[in-house]
């Protein structure tokens, strides 16, 4: 019986996005572990304490959800947490094209692991942490776009 999940990203910063999936994910699964990559992509915003710490905030009244970080391969740690099932959120057609091909490098990598992908609500299929670094760099408003502990910080 599968009783964990993990939801592995990047989450600089987390959004509301995220969050949907999460609340989703969280729904289905008995325990779900949030995976924070202690690496980050080019252009990044907030260091691995920074991300960690607006995700715990952010879920601290949830139970069943563990929030922890990770480097080196996804299916590493999946092994090393015993954990099968990996959950990714799926937006549209770019995701799909990505997503799919990071889900059968990890299923070579290891035949175990299962992807699982979420849809988000529609509110916030077309956010991603990127826009929302390039916004708040902008001055932009995102109130209702990313928990407000984020909001405050990007305005700092
Ligand atoms: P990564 O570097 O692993 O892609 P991200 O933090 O950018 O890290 O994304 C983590 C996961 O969350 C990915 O599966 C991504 O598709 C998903 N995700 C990001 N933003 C959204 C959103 N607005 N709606 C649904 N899923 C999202």
């Amino acid at each position: 019986m599968i009783t964990k999940a993990v939801f592995p990203g990047t989450f600089d910063p987390i959004t509301n996005g995220h969050v949907d999936i999460i609340k989703r994910a969280s729904d289905i699964f008995p325990k779900l572990m949030i995976a924070v990559s202690e690496s980050v992509h080019k252009g990044s915003r907030f260091n691995l304490d920074e991300r960690l710490a607006f995700v715990k905030m952010t879920f601290s009244d949830y139970e069943n959800i563990e929030v922890l970080s990770f480097s080196g391969l996804l299916v590493d740690f999946c092994k090393k947490n015993n954990v099968k099932v990996l959950i990714r959120g799926l937006r549209d057609q770019a995701d799909f094209a990505y997503e799919t091909k990071l889900a059968t490098m990890n299923q070579v990598l290891s035949n175990e692991v299962q992807t699982v992908y979420i849809q988000p609500d529609r509110l916030y299929a077309f956010l991603s942490s990127t826009l929302i670094r390039e916004v708040a760099d902008l001055g932009g408003d995102l109130t209702g776009l990313v928990p407000e502990i984020v909001n405050q910080s990007l305005k700092t």
